[in-house]
């Protein structure tokens, strides 16, 4: 399923530039992903660049958007 940022996103920035599908955007409040981009990092990485790098855990598995 594609990835989410929740509220804990302090907004740093770090992983905008690690997503390797550029999923990732500056938002209004917090970073946001575009679940329509995200792959969850398959084919690229083993894990999830986005969760790895957050200092703070923001970036979480979203089950509204399950796999296609
Ligand atoms: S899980 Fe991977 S593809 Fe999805 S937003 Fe995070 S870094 Fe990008
Ligand atoms: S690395 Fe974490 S805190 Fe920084 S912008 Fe991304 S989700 Fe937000």
């Amino acid at each position: 399923m594609a990835y989410k940022i929740n509220e804990d996103c302090t907004s740093c920035g770090a992983c905008e530039s690690e997503c390797p599908v550029q999923a990732i955007s500056e938002g209004d409040d917090v970073y946001v992903i575009d679940p329509k981009k995200c792959v969850e990092c398959e084919g690229h990485f083993d894990s999830a660049q986005c969760a790895e790098v957050c200092p703070v855990g923001a970036p979480v598995p979203d089950p509204t958007h399950p796999k296609k």
